[in-house]
């Protein structure tokens, strides 16, 4: 299968995404097959996921790569960090074909880039692998905290979840408190646990559910939280649906039946599209605080580790994820703009403006 087409060609998708960089790399002799993609370092080196999957094309892969290396920009750019947006796919099964060797072979690849890019965790790859990557080069974060780095970022994703949660309340209600708040939870996993307790130990009153029905008992019994259907959840008259299990569960299907007043969840790419589907949110009158923002907790993590911060200091930048999301929130009803246009804005005018002084093009 070819990378590309005619009317799809590398520079193409280039500049459709606005990308500075590519680096394919491939040693066949330990099985790598990997496209680095690093589309914007304005802010900082570009730091992003490393996802090792069998893609079903070589293109596939790549587009991915392109999408999330944009998303990463946006990200940092809106979270206040100085980073840029990067990427890394490796080609290949990560049940079967992951191995040292590859792991070390890749991360030689990535320490020629010179500190352009900074790889990290994501889809397919764990913390011991960044130690993998660590033996070849020092642009890694991600590591284990055993190993002095941070260790399980879903403690600083469900606070800055938390806190977009509570931003949104703020907007919504005129105060932040989460007291008697009827808040659905749809995911018990990592961070959907943690997001919990959080809720929990403010009163709110929390609903759960989960397909995995023993991890959803045991979360909502710990903590008090009531179980809910996965079929009923979107009907519920509640004032918070907090998505923190996978992506595209706002569609063309689920939001016309939506009951809530806010969204605010951790889940990557929680609109099916983007424009449409945020739009529609905002004209049912629900405020949607965007995913890449609320869900920055991690990136902090990441950011914290290679600026070596302490954990205080990681949670006090998640925290201000409460004041980044009033702020889009507000600039969202005044300009009337959707509140991911009105994101996607704050954090093009963050990066326009750093390029401005650092005298970039
Ligand atoms: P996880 O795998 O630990 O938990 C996900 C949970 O969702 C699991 O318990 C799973 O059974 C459940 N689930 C899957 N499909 C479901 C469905 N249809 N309905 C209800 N529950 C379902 O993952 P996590 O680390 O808790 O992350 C949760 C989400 O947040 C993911 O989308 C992840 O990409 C995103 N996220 C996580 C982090 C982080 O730091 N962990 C950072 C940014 C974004």
């Amino acid at each position: 299968m070819s990378l590309t087409s005619q009317n799809n060609t590398i520079f193409t998708l280039l500049e459709r995404y606005g990308h500075q960089n590519i680096l394919f790399c491939q040693d066949k002799s330990v099985g790598l097959k990997a496209i680095i993609t690093i589309h914007d370092t304005t802010l900082g080196p570009a730091i992003g996921g490393t996802r090792m999957m069998a893609y079903r094309t070589e293109e596939e892969a790549m587009e991915e790569s392109l999408r999330l290396s944009k998303g990463m920009t946006y990200k940092a750019a809106i979270t206040g960090v100085n980073l840029g947006g990067g990427h890394a796919v490796i080609i290949g099964d990560n049940s079967t074909l992951k191995s040292e060797v590859l792991l070390r072979r890749f991360a030689q690849f990535v320490n020629q880039l010179n500190g352009t890019f900074i790889a990290s965790l994501d889809v397919g790859t764990t913390p011991r692998d960044m130690e993998y990557i660590r033996m070849e080069t020092s642009h890694v974060a991600g590591l284990p905290k055993s190993v002095g780095g941070s260790g399980d970022s879903s403690p600083f994703t469900a606070k800055s979840v938390y806190y977009g949660i509570k931003a949104g309340i703020k907007e919504y209600f005129g105060n932040d408190s989460l007291a008697g708040r009827k808040i659905v939870v749809q995911g018990t996993g990592h961070v959907g646990e943690r997001l919990v307790a959080l809720l929990r130990k403010e009163n709110a009153k929390v609903f759960v559910s989960d397909i995995v029905s023993d991890r959803m008992i045991q979360v909502a019994n710990q903590h008090g939280a009531e179980i809910i259907s996965n079929t009923s959840l979107y009907e519920v008259e509640a004032d918070v649906y907090s998505p923190c299990a996978l992506g595209g569960t706002l569609n063309d299907n689920t939001i016309p039946r939506l009951r809530c007043k806010v969204i605010a969840g951790s889940a990557n790419n929680q609109l099916g599209d983007e424009i449409k589907h945020s739009q529609m949110l905002k004209d049912m009158g629900i405020l949607y605080a965007p995913d890449y923002l609320i869900n920055a907790g991690g990136l902090i993590s990441c950011y914290s580790e290679l600026a070596g911060y302490s954990v205080s200091r990681t949670m006090q930048l998640a925290e201000n994820i409460y004041n980044m999301t009033r702020s889009v929130l507000q600039k969202s009803k005044q300009d009337g703009i959707s509140s991911l246009q009105a994101a996607n804005k704050l954090a093009e005018d963050r990066i326009e403006a750093m390029r401005k002084i650092k005298g970039y093009k």
